[in-house]
């Protein structure tokens, strides 16, 4: 066994139980894993030190992953439907087999807590179980034309290769939420991971290897310049769709790049989630909803609630209670008994959340809670509960992190007109207890997903995406696995 390839997953929880496992820290070409000539640093938010280092790939390793999943791209797409069910349902199982320590190690390169890493994992692993079920399900028709002397068959057919880029927020479940709908069409993939957390993104590819995926099916590259190689890729016809999930900023220059070579694209981007508390809500339900809304993974989540619209009557009770829960997170490392609230995914992250606080403040925003960066190397940042004026700048950036400012509101109308002044619309939250005055708010609002009365609504059977600048076409459900097909008609003289 390479040393190299040894990693120890610590487990606080296990009272300093320490695993001993075999990590992949290398790319994955055609069914191989070789050596970059260069690396890059993992590091440990939480505590501010080495993990592991990995390799990056050189030009001529990008252009050999393309090669290898083109190559691999008519036996894939020809594959019984049945065989490529049968290694997703696989790679969910191994996957579910191994979720402690695939959270653990999510837990050391994002920060996040073990219990939101666990969450991830069981998600991460229901897509390649949902795709594994739609892989033999993709419908097709035939009709009659009108004129009644014609038949019209469609079908639909694998794009191609896929190039597949993930943020770090959810190294696992991006992975997953694309590679899975790209395998159960029949497309072959080239995935690229996020600088801050490849290591989660190795182990998934380590378990479709041992899942039964046939070389050049999927590769894995982390390119030593992201931008640049990145480009060349999208330059290269033999690359014909692009799945992207991160920020709006790197969407933009990727709708540019695809543009010369038309490439297919989906881009799951940006959020700034309006959380909306109309008068008639259960005050104690729209804190708990909140709480999850809010501070599922820190806040570094699209999903995340950023503005708490809140009706004036209820504004009181609602802050306090909120603040209360907010104050009584538990901010630690997150492999530890009892974190609830972990490390930001870098300190440069970390700085990004406390100025859009400090600039609200100065913008007249009243501090409830936080706002502090505690000591210590770990890139931490506290629970924050800030009430704020409807024009103060805080409300147009999409904060990541455990920050929430309140604006108040005198009616409905005003509620929906607040949550719309925005760039974004990936998702919204309305509390109410009338359910006809809930759903009419959800319909007005301007998000390609409502969440009423809930705290969370990512469900891999539900389609997932945003309108507006938070990106085109939509993952999981039944509308994931279209995002790798082509719809053909065949017309046919009868
Ligand atoms: P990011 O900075 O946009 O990076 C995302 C990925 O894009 C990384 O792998 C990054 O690689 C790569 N990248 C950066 N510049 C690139 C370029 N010029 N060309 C090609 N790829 C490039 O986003 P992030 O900070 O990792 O993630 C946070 C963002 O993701 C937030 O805005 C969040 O809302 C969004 N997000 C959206 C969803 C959704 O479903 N809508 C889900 C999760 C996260 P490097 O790491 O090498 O730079």
């Amino acid at each position: 066994m390479n040393p190299d390839d040894l990693i120890r997953i610590e487990s606080r929880m296990d009272e300093g139980n320490v695993v001993e496992k075999q990590l992949k820290t290398d790319l994955f070409i055609n069914g191989a894993w070789v050596k970059g000539d260069s690396t890059l640093a993992v590091m440990n938010p939480s505590t501010g030190t080495l993990i592991a280092e990995i390799s990056t790939a050189s030009q001529a390793q990008c252009d050999a992953a393309v090669k290898a999943a083109y190559d691999a791209f008519p036996g894939w797409a020809k594959t019984p439907s049945r065989v490529r069910s049968e290694i997703l349902r696989k790679a969910f199982e191994i996957m579910t087999a191994e979720s402690d320590d695939i959270a653990r190690l999510i837990s050391m390169e994002n920060g996040k807590t073990f219990t939101d890493a666990k969450g991830e994992v069981s998600y991460a692993a229901e897509f390649f179980r949902w795709f594994a079920e739609e892989a033999v399900r993709t419908p097709g028709d035939f009709r009659h034309s009108p004129s009644g002397d014609k038949r019209i068959l469609v079908t639909h057919q694998p794009i191609g290769v896929s190039l597949l880029i993930t943020p770090w927020n959810f190294p696992a479940a991006m992975a997953t939420r694309k590679i899975g709908p790209a395998l159960a069409a029949g497309c072959t993939v080239i995935l690229k991971a996020a600088s801050e957390t490849p290591l989660t993104a190795l182990w998934v590819v380590d378990i479709l290897q041992r899942a039964g995926v046939p070389a050049g099916v999927v590769n894995f590259v982390m390119p030593e310049k992201t931008g640049a190689m990145i480009s060349r890729m999208m330059h290269d016809p033999r690359v014909r769709n692009v799945s992207f999930t991160g920020s709006t900023e790197v969407g933009r220059i990727l709708i540019k790049e695809s543009a010369d070579l038309v490439l297919r694209t989906s881009l799951e981007l940006g959020g700034n989630a309006p959380f909306v508390v109309l008068d008639d809500a259960d005050i104690d339900e729209a804190v708990k909803g909140a709480m999850v809304a809010k501070m599922r993974n820190g806040g570094a989540a699209c999903t995340a609630a950023n503005r708490f619209y809140v009706a004036k009557s209820v504004a009181a009770e609602f802050t306090e209670k909120f603040t209360k829960a907010m104050d009584d997170l538990k901010m630690a490392d997150g492999l530890e008994v009892g974190a609830q609230l972990g490390a930001s995914v870098s300190r440069r992250e970390r700085d990004k959340i406390a100025e859009l606080v400090e600039s609200a403040v100065a913008a007249g925003a009243e501090l409830h809670l936080g706002g502090v960066i505690p000591d210590g190397e770990g890139a931490f940042y506290p629970a924050t509960v800030l009430t704020v004026k409807k024009d103060n700048p805080i409300l147009q950036y999409e904060v990541f992190g455990p920050v929430a400012p309140i604006v108040t509101f005198e009616s409905d109308e005003e509620a929906i007109a607040l949550s719309n002044a925005s760039e974004y619309g990936l998702i919204a939250y309305v509390y109410s207890s009338d359910l006809k005055r809930a759903i009419k708010t959800a319909e007005a609002l301007e998000a390609g997903m409502v969440a009423i009365n809930r705290g969370v609504v990512s469900d891999p059977a539900a389609p997932f995406g945003g309108v507006k600048q938070s990106g085109l076409g939509r993952e999981g459900g039944f509308a994931g696995i279209h995002e790798f097909l082509e719809t053909k008609y065949i017309g046919v003289e009868i």
